[in-house]
């Protein structure tokens, strides 16, 4: 059965760095503050009361949690323990630097009932990392997920293409280096310049050229189809929209309130491209819960199909994949999937 994650941000909290793009306050919308423990409870009270049967795990994203004093972080944990023995939560997530993870440290957290820890890798190319202000090297990320994954707990990676030095190659690089360092899931948050940091002073100062929306899904959907390809989710594509990050505080950059649709979009019109030629009438079914990516944002997969002078329809079948579209015309049916059937080169991007 489905998780539901209660996340809670603790917002900069611990994190020793100012890395050039970072306005941790934004990112996350949260004032920087810790939650207390009748705050935590009572959040995953409420939580509890809506997720019904639903296993409920805790998320402190944002900030830098091991880096944290460690009796910050045991009062952080203390709350959930009771519930953890009584069933009422189901495991704990966090998130943190690669240099700020150890055996010792990992450990400690399991013994807490933490299961997955999120590692903001951002790239695995130290060129990038340094340009970035990071302050930790490609070697401790990998030396990272390799510590949580061999102490049995879930690793993600989490990855910033378009940071100053990168360019495509170097994403998919740093993409298949967490696949190949054993990464349980993936999450792409495209670089934005936001305001008031230092990348948005280099910006402005026309010393760094972000990827622009368009360039930002055309290498999402490659990287996106990579780790299709070799079975490892990603998780999340883009920054989430809330209070915090928004049209104002984005000063420019790949950002869409809904860029996983435009990523997931454009690899289902790819694939109907490839296939359909300008002048047929198709029926393409999906499954159900791929339906409003095939027809697009503001319905764009259909308008970029009546472009090329295709006359599509679009239908659920529960039957298929997640990754397979049926196309559909006058006296033949074929089934594609977006992971094999479409075959991208880096140097399009
Ligand atoms: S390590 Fe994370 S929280 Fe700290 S400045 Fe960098 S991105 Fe922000």
């Amino acid at each position: 059965m489905k998780r539901v994650t209660v996340p809670f941000f603790i917002s900069h909290q611990g994190c020793p760095h100012t890395c050039i793009f970072c306005d941790q306050r934004a990112i996350s919308g949260a004032n920087g503050t810790l939650p207390t423990a009748g705050q935590i409870t009572a959040k995953i009270d409420l939580w509890r009361s809506t997720a019904g049967k639903h296993p409920l795990e805790i998320a402190f994203f944002g900030g830098t949690f091991t880096a944290l004093p460690e009796k910050i972080q045991a009062a952080l944990l203390a709350p959930l323990q009771p519930l953890l023995e009584s069933g009422t939560i189901d495991s704990v997530r966090i998130s943190t630097r690669p240099d700020c993870i150890d055996v010792g440290r990992v450990e400690w957290l399991s013994g807490k009932g933490v299961r997955t820890i999120e590692l903001g890798v951002q790239s695995m190319d130290d060129t990038v990392l340094t340009a970035s202000g990071r302050g930790h090297s490609a070697a401790e990320s990998h030396a990272a997920i390799s510590c949580v994954k061999s102490l049995g707990l879930r690793a993600g990676a989490q990855l910033m293409p378009g940071l100053p030095g990168d360019t495509p190659l170097s994403s998919l690089s740093s993409l298949e280096q967490v696949i190949t360092a054993g990464a349980d899931f993936i999450r792409i948050y495209p670089t934005v310049v936001l305001q008031e940091t230092e990348l948005a002073r280099r910006y402005t100062a026309g010393d760094f050229t972000p990827l622009s929306l368009d360039r930002g899904v055309s290498l999402c959907k490659l990287l996106l189809q990579r780790a299709m390809q070799a079975g490892i989710p990603v998780i999340r594509i883009g920054l989430q929209a809330d209070e915090g990050l928004n049209a104002e505080s984005v000063l420019a950059g790949c950002w869409h309130p809904a860029l996983g649709q435009l990523v997931r979009s454009q690899l289902y019109a790819d694939l109907i491209s490839r296939f359909v030629t300008p002048g047929q009438h198709v029926t393409v079914y999906c499954h159900p819960a791929r339906l409003s990516d095939v027809v697009g944002v503001k319905r764009g997969g259909l308008q970029s199909q009546a472009e090329r002078g295709v006359r599509m329809r679009v239908a659920p079948d529960a039957a298929l994949t997640r990754e397979e579209l049926k196309v559909e015309t006058e006296g033949s049916s074929i089934i594609y999937s977006i992971i094999n059937d479409i075959h991208y080169s880096i140097h399009e991007v």
